[in-house]
């Protein structure tokens, strides 16, 4: 019998497996090939920053500054480089925006995280810059593509992963509590199934407020190395490539590409460069958000058996180390959930369903 047993390999099911490895606990994961899984769609960005008005992102001084110790100390234990720090450039939108970000720079706890950009150093480059450029530090990239799938060798090695659906139907719970699945018995079971928690019978009373998210993979000269932002993303890959993200829509649920947000990232686009871009790729996922914008971590309100590590939302990558430890400390240390990020606050929703 194993301690847990994790359903989903995402960016959630990956740290939170390694957390309860790192403390002794056993682990067995289950995932469906990473099917429709947002943690291979997303950027990957960290950085404390919300633009829209120029604030620090929820919890942000805390959650950056974990996970950026956090993957830069995988790295090492891991032998693998995945975690990259960048250099991340605001294209001011506005003179109100310029004069909010220079007042703010020199307060805390902005002063460590927002500064001036000499312009005179992207002149050569084909972008337009109307109201000036700060730029954000703290700013970091995970590599998915590669974090991913060196947690999954690590866990073949330790023949702990399962590459397969979940089939609700054959998920058994005794009276004690043990869970039965196959041919595999846990103490456990934690569902890190990002937005596809919807079609898990356990976890159906919860409230939905998905987002769907799409990219543009282009090529394009004349760009800076750097990471953009005004209104979207650009991105720098390799050999002239870029991400150009992202769309919101929470209308739709479904991973399929649509013209629609491709008209309106080139149309973002059009407000950075005039460079004429290819589009190579596009691609779309679905982000785990929530009714209030918080994760959702705890128990089922029957099965004590039965947990959720869920909801990390838009910055899953910035969220899931924090979360993974505060979610062990909860499930092995009896140490209690803040309201905020507590299952526990839909409770009344699973009686009255
Ligand atoms: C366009 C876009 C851009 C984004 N950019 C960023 C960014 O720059 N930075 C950032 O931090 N976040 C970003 N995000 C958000 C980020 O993708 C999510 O916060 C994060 O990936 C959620 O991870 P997760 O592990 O909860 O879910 P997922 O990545 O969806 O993983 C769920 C896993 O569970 C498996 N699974 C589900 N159901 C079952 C089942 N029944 N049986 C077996 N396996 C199952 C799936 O196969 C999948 O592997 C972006 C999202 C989008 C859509």
């Amino acid at each position: 019998m194993v301690d847990y047993l994790i359903v989903g390999q995402g960016i959630a099911g990956s740290i939170l497996a390694l957390e309860l490895i790192e403390r002794g606990f056993s682990v067995k994961v289950i995932d469906n090939h990473h099917y429709k899984s947002s943690s291979l769609i997303a950027g990957g960005l960290v950085h404390p920053m919300s633009f829209r008005r120029t604030i620090l992102s929820w919890n942000a001084e805390v959650l950056s500054k974990h996970s950026i110790s956090y993957y830069q100390k995988k790295e090492k234990e891991l032998k693998a480089n995945f975690f990259e720090s960048l250099t991340f450039l605001r294209l001011f939108g506005s003179i109100e925006e310029q004069n909010t970000w220079f007042t703010k720079q020199s307060i805390a706890p902005y002063n460590n995280i927002l500064e001036s950009f000499d312009d005179s150093k992207i002149e050569k480059y084909a972008i337009k810059n109307n109201f000036g450029i700060g730029k954000v530090n703290w700013s970091y990239r995970l590599h998915l593509d590669v974090f991913l799938p060196v947690v999954k060798n690590k866990l073949e090695e330790l023949g702990a992963l399962f590459l397969e659906k979940l089939d609700y139907s054959k998920l058994e719970v005794l009276e004690n509590g043990i869970v039965n699945y196959k041919n595999i018995t846990a103490k456990n079971i934690v569902f890190c199934e990002g937005h596809q928690y919807i079609h898990n019978p356990y976890f159906s009373y919860l409230p939905q407020n998905l987002t769907k998210g799409e990219i543009l993979i282009l090529n394009v000269k004349k760009l800076p190395p750097y990471l953009i932002s005004k209104n979207c993303f650009l991105l720098p890959l390799e050999n002239e490539k870029y991400i150009l993200g992202a769309t919101y829509n929470w209308s739709s649920t479904d991973c399929e590409t649509t013209d629609e947000a491709k008209t309106a990232l080139l149309e973002k686009y059009s407000k950075i460069s005039d460079e004429p871009v290819t589009v190579l790729e596009q691609r779309a996922g679905v982000r785990p958000t929530t009714i209030d914008r918080k994760p959702i971590l705890g128990t089922h309100p029957k099965h004590n058996s039965i947990h959720f590590f869920n909801g990390l939302g838009s910055k899953g990558v910035q969220l899931a180390p924090y979360y993974a430890e505060v979610m062990v400390d909860y499930l092995e240390n009896k140490i209690e959930l803040k309201k905020e990020i507590n299952i526990q606050r839909f409770t009344q929703k699973y009686y009255n369903a």
